[in-house]
């Protein structure tokens, strides 16, 4: 299963870079994509006693961009949230619009990561530790693979983090206009 998961993730990262200079059209509503990716990993959350909240404005919050690649940036996000920062007890997970922007942003209250870790956790393969991350079936690719959507949709990709509190990553994705968003 870890072969074929690996083989996925690694079809995906190329196929993402291979498409790395076409930007993504379609408009889409980042709180659906949310909620989705919240019931999908409802069950993970249940599992780890974690509780998941979601904070976000009225509906819709529209970016430009593909949602499959979306949900498999914010699947990714909250499933390390719960997997490696689990032992807080909660991940909030929130939408915020900043001026053109829209920022969501998934913070846990588990180990954090030290500082030294984290300009290297987008590299492929990359693990903080190689042991625990591989008891929970992870490859160490899932962040290589929200950078690259990340990049391919102009947006940016935070990490905070403070060890001994938890961590925030934040992707901050330029919003559709209102006036675009009406006349959708
Ligand atoms: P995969 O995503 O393929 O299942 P993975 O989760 O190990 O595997 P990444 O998502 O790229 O890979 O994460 C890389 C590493 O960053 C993890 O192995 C873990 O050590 C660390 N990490 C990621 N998110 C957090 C977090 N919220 N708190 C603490 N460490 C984290
Ligand atoms: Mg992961």
């Amino acid at each position: 299963r870890r072969m074929s998961r690996l083989i996925d993730d690694l079809l995906s990262l190329s196929r993402i870079e291979l498409n790395a200079h076409l930007r993504p059209e379609a408009e889409i509503d980042l709180v659906s994509v949310i909620s989705h990716v919240r019931d999908a990993l409802g069950p993970l959350g249940r599992e780890r006693g974690v509780e998941i909240a979601f904070d976000h404005p009225q509906p819709p919050v529209n970016v430009r961009g593909d949602r499959d690649e979306l949900i498999r940036v914010f699947e990714n996000l909250v499933e390390n949230a719960l997997k490696y920062g689990g032992a807080g007890g909660r991940v909030e997970i929130a939408i915020a619009r900043e001026g053109g922007d829209a920022v969501v942003s998934v913070r846990d209250y588990g180990p954090g990561i030290a500082p030294e870790h984290v300009p290297r956790l987008t590299e492929r393969f990359y693990r903080v530790d190689t042991a625990h991350s591989r008891e929970q079936g992870g490859t160490g690719l899932g962040l290589a693979i929200v950078k690259h959507i990340v990049a391919r949709h102009r947006g940016k990709l935070g990490i905070e983090s403070v060890p001994g509190e938890g961590s925030t990553f934040s992707v901050r994705l330029s919003a559709s206009s209102p006036a675009a968003q009406k006349d959708k």
